[in-house]
């Protein structure tokens, strides 16, 4: 029989109503015809609880006993929701990650996916069994250890197992009905789109969207696993949400396709540093060793020999910047006169496949930031995107006109 994918998130079980609504949804499938393997989020809330616990016990703590409490919102999930559908006569069974095993390699907290055998739960299957539940999030580490897959990880366990299994389709349910052009609290002009191209998708994912985790995308886009983002407290069709999909498949000619924005973000820049063949290195080296996901970058030009270099990174490394650098400074190897963290900045980025074949949508955007008196601090730009660092209390602005100047509204 055809399987089916379908993932539900955290507000779409976050109560027994909730999860019994969502069984209803796989019901409807089973009577279709297909064989379903559903994934899990914890219950709305959970994981935030859960981590808040490891917090407050353990400042510094462990990452394998971080990911053995975190990820065990899921395994409540899955097994109600097997319960739940066993209820409905629905032949169900709910797996751990390790039961799976979902293998993945050691990297707590950020664990990546390595495999995921099929044997076991197609042999449930082939003895009559219709929806396998799996707990999303989870996997198990090749030294035996319960292993997560980073917040919103369920996104990337589910494409994982549509790829594993050859599934028709990988439908995510969530608490808004698709994918839209920018976030609908920002901006109420924001339209949902029928389709999007993988990759614009994880553009937006990796600048702010919140709807997919970035990984997902990559998986969905590398295995070619058709993508679906719907809602899960709407009747739907099979022609409901948006769908991801190759770039052939998208019809619509526009340069941009989405506005993305995260307010998470922080600046920081060395000031006065030796313009010297391998400055780079020995400022971005010791920032990589300490974990620090630097983003945007820029040098200025040099003048007697000294630059300021600027870089952003999400706020809540800054810290963890600061130690690297300094330390870095105090080791001889590299030398500035201060460094000025700016923690009050947010990103906005203007992403679309259409920008490789259209012309004038950088100077659009900065003349639109421009009629709205925004100072632009930083620019990045790739093929399909163009991302600005701006003063964080203009973010809202920001993104209203973008989207009103690309007119995203209309389709
Ligand atoms: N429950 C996990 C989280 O909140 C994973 C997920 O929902 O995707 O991050
Ligand atoms: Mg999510």
């Amino acid at each position: 029989m055809p399987i089916l994918v379908m993932k539900f998130g955290g507000t779409s079980v976050a109560t027994l109503d909730r999860i019994k609504r969502a069984a209803k949804r796989v019901g409807v499938e089973v009577a279709k015809g297909y064989d379903v393997i559903v994934i899990v989020s914890a219950m709305a809330g959970e994981t935030n609880k859960l981590v808040g616990f490891v917090g407050e016990t353990s400042p510094l703590y462990d990452a394998r006993e971080y990911d053995a409490i975190v990820s065990s919102g899921e395994n409540v999930t899955a097994g109600l929701m097997a319960l739940t559908l066993q209820e409905m006569d629905v032949p169900a069974r709910s797996w751990q990650g390790w039961q799976v095993p979902v293998s993945t390699n050691s990297a707590h907290s950020a664990a990546r996916i390595e495999e995921i055998p099929t044997d076991n739960i197609s042999s449930k299957f082939a003895e009559g069994m219709r929806v396998a539940v799996v707990a999303g999030f989870q996997g198990v580490s090749p030294e035996g250890r319960i292993t997560t897959l980073g917040r919103g990880g369920s996104d990337t366990t589910a494409v994982a197992f549509a790829a594993a299994f050859g599934a028709e389709r990988c439908d995510i349910y969530t608490d808004v009905d698709g994918v839209y052009t920018t976030d609908p609290r920002v901006s109420n002009k924001a339209r949902k789109l029928e389709k999007i191209a993988f990759e614009e998708m994880l553009e937006l994912a990796s600048l702010g969207a919140k709807v997919l985790q970035t990984r997902s995308v990559e998986l969905a886009m590398r295995y070619n696993v058709k993508l679906r983002v719907l809602s899960s407290f709407e009747e739907q069709s099979d022609e409901a949400g948006t769908l991801v999909c190759d770039e052939e498949e998208v019809m619509e000619n526009r340069p941009v396709s989405g506005i993305a924005y995260s307010r998470d973000e922080a600046k920081m820049t060395l000031v006065s540093v030796a313009d010297r063949p391998g400055i780079a290195a020995s400022i971005f080296g010791p920032l990589a060793e300490a974990g620090v996901n630097v983003d945007m970058i820029i040098q200025n030009i040099a003048e007697e020999g000294r630059t300021d270099m600027t870089f952003s990174c999400p706020i809540d490394q800054v810290k963890r910047a600061e130690k690297a650098l300094s330390e870095a400074k105090a080791r001889g190897e590299i030398n500035y006169h201060d460094l000025v963290a700016d923690t009050e900045v947010a990103k906005v980025s203007a992403v679309g496949i259409g920008m490789r074949s259209q012309s004038g949508v950088a100077a659009k955007m900065f003349q639109t930031l421009r009629d709205e008196g925004i100072n632009i601090k930083v620019i990045a730009t790739s093929e399909i995107k163009i991302s600005v660092l701006i003063d964080r209390k203009y973010m809202e602005l920001a993104v209203q006109a973008l989207h009103d100047a690309f007119e995203l509204e209309k389709a």
